[in-house]
C-alpha cells in the first residue's frame, strides 16, 4: 500500500485560526495514525497578503502543539522547495501544456471588459471564453512576446457533470456548465491557489487532501485539472468549519479565534489540541483527555463529524482548567511564576505555596493577576461582606470573632498553617459557635473580598503574622465604626 503523505498548507497570514489549526491537526494525525507522512507547505504566492514574520507563527504553532512535520521549508524534504512562492517558475510550464492541449488558454481580457461582463450578468457571472474563441495560440503567442499583459485561464467543459467523492461529504455531482473558468496563471505570473494546489498535491505525491469545507465547491475544477494532465486524484477529506454558531463562522470579529488569543491568555497548547481534537471528531467512546499520543492512536477519519463544529468557549476552559489541575508542581511553577511576575505580587510572598492555593481554581492563568491583586493592596470593601446567611454571621458576629481571632493569632510562637489552624479551631470550641462563623469574618477581612483563593488560614499564612493583624485590626474599625 501507498504510504499516506498529507499536507498542512497555510498562506502565511501571521495568525493561526482555530479552524486552520484544527485542519492541521486533523491531516497531522491522519498521517500519523496510519505510519505516513506530515507535509508543511507554505502557499504565500498573494504576495499582496504578505506579512512579515508569518512563516515563523506557522512554524512556532506547530511545534508548540507537538505537530512535527516530517518535510517542509524549514527540516527539508526531497520534493521542495516547500513555499510556493520559490516554485514560482514550475506551474507557467504546467499550463502552456493544458493551453497546448486546448484544456487551457490565454486570456487578454482587460479589467473594464471583464467588469462590464460582470455587471451584465450579475449573481451568474462566469467568464465567457471570449479569448478561446477570438485568439489564437499563434496570436496569443504574439501579443505575449510583444508585452501584453495576460492571464492563463481552464477551459471547463460546457456539458457534462464531474463528480468526485470525498470522505466526509460522500459523492458530489457538479454540472460542468456551472463552473467558471477559473484564472490558472495570474497576470503578475504567478499561479493561483487553485492551479498551485493541484500542481503541488501531486508533485509532492499527497495522497490525501485535507483541509476546509470552503474549498468543496472547486474541488470539480481541481479534478478536471487532474484529469487533463492524466494524473491520479487524491482521495478528499473537507472538514467542516468551525463555527461561532449555527450561522457564523468563528472569526476575529467576534473575539477570539487565533491560536495566540489563547496562549496569550494562558491557555496550553496541550489542551487546545485535545479540546480542538474532538471539535468535529469523535473517538467513539466518553474519554475526553487525550494526549497526542492517544489522539494518533484513536484517530479514524471515518469518525469525522459532517456537521459544521461549533466553537464552546467554556468547554476549552474547562479542559485547559482540567489539563493545570493534571500538571505536576514543577512544571506548574514554571508555568505560573511569569504570571505572578506581571502581576501585583511580583516578588513577593512565596510563589510556591500560592501557586498551591491557585492550581484547583483556575482554568487559564490568566485569572491570575486579578485573583491575587488583594494581597499586596487590601481593597476597600464594604461590611456588608461580613453578613453570610448560610456561615451564619452578620457584623455582630463578626466583630466579636476578630476580636477574639486577634488575641489568639498574635501570642502565637510560630506562624504557619498548622499554628493559625489550631489557634483557629481551639478559639471555635472555646466559643462554642460554628466554624464558619469565625473564618468567614478572618477572611473578608484578610482579604476584602467576597470570594479568594484559599480560605483564612491559607491567607494568613501567605499575608504573615503582621499584615494579618494589621488588616484584622482594620475590619474591626470598619465593624465598629
Ligand atoms: N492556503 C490555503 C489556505 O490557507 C490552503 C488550502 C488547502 O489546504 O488546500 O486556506
Amino acid at each position: 500500500m501507498k504510504t499516506v503523505r498529507t499536507r498542512f498548507a497555510p498562506s502565511p497570514t501571521g495568525f493561526m485560526h482555530l479552524g486552520n489549526l484544527r485542519s492541521a491537526l486533523y491531516t497531522y494525525l491522519m498521517a500519523k495514525s496510519q505510519g505516513g507522512k506530515f507535509i508543511l507547505r507554505i502557499e504565500d504566492t498573494d504576495s499582496a497578503r504578505y506579512v512579515e514574520g508569518a512563516t515563523q507563527v506557522i512554524y512556532d504553532t506547530l511545534a508548540a502543539c507537538g505537530m512535527e512535520h516530517d518535510e517542509g521549508p524549514d527540516v527539508g524534504g526531497d520534493y521542495g522547495p516547500y513555499i510556493q512562492s520559490q516554485r514560482k517558475d514550475l506551474y507557467l510550464p504546467y499550463a502552456r501544456r493544458l493551453v497546448e492541449e486546448g484544456k487551457a488558454y490565454y486570456c487578454f481580457c482587460t479589467p473594464e471588459r471583464l467588469e462590464q461582463l460582470r455587471a451584465q450578468m450579475g449573481e451568474e457571472y462566469k467568464y465567457d471564453k471570449h479569448c478561446l474563441h477570438t485568439v489564437t495560440l499563434e496570436e496569443a503567442d504574439r501579443r505575449i512576446a510583444a508585452g501584453e499583459p495576460y492571464v492563463i485561464r481552464q477551459n471547463v467543459p460546457t456539458t457534462g457533470t464531474t463528480s468526485f467523492t470525498d470522505m466526509v461529504y460522500g459523492t458530489i455531482t457538479v454540472e460542468n456548465d456551472t463552473l467558471d473558468d477559473m484564472i490558472l496563471i495570474k497576470a503578475d505570473g504567478m499561479p493561483t491557489y487553485n492551479f498551485a494546489n493541484v500542481i503541488d498535491d501531486h508533485l509532492m505525491g499527497i495522497t490525501h487532501v485535507m483541509r476546509g469545507s470552503e474549498y468543496l465547491s472547486s474541488t470539480p475544477k481541481y479534478n478536471l485539472l487532474y484529469e487533463a494532465f492524466g494524473w491520479e486524484i487524491p482521495v478528499y477529506v473537507h472538514l467542516p468549519q468551525v463555527m461561532r454558531d449555527a450561522t457564523h463562522k468563528l472569526s476575529k470579529r467576534d473575539g477570539d479565534a487565533y491560536f495566540s488569543d489563547y496562549t496569550d491568555k494562558g491557555y496550553l497548547p496541550e489542551a487546545i489540541v485535545n479540546y480542538l481534537a474532538l471539535l468535529g471528531w469523535s473517538p467513539g467512546t466518553t474519554q475526553e483527555i487525550f494526549t497526542m499520543e492517544e489522539l494518533k492512536q484513536a484517530f479514524d477519519i471515518h469518525n469525522l463529524n459532517k456537521s459544521p463544529a461549533i466553537f464552546d468557549a467554556t468547554k476549552l476552559a474547562w479542559m485547559n482548567g482540567e489539563y493545570i489541575k493534571a500538571m505536576d508542581e514543577k512544571t506548574f511553577d514554571g508555568h505560573v511564576r511569569p504570571w505572578f511576575d506581571r502581576s501585583a505580587v511580583a516578588g513577593r510572598y512565596d510563589y510556591t505555596k500560592l501557586g498551591r492555593l491557585l492550581k484547583t481554581r483556575i482554568q487559564h492563568f490568566d485569572e491570575i493577576p486579578e485573583m491575587v491583586a488583594f494581597l499586596p493592596t487590601l481593597p476597600d470593601y464594604d461590611v456588608a461582606l461580613y453578613t453570610h446567611k448560610k456561615m451564619k454571621t452578620d457584623p455582630i458576629v463578626a466583630l466579636d470573632a476578630l476580636k477574639d481571632a486577634r488575641e489568639a493569632l498574635a501570642s502565637l510562637p510560630v506562624w504557619d498553617e498548622t499554628a493559625i489552624h489550631d489557634a483557629l479551631m481551639a478559639l471555635i470550641e472555646r466559643k462554642g459557635v460554628k466554624n464558619g462563623q469565625v473564618f468567614w469574618p478572618v477572611r473578608v477581612a484578610l482579604t476584602g473580598v467576597l470570594s479568594s483563593p484559599g480560605g483564612a488560614i491559607e491567607i494568613a499564612d501567605i499575608l504573615g503574622r503582621e499584615e494579618s493583624l494589621a488588616r484584622i485590626d482594620k475590619g474591626i474599625e470598619k465593624l465598629n465604626g
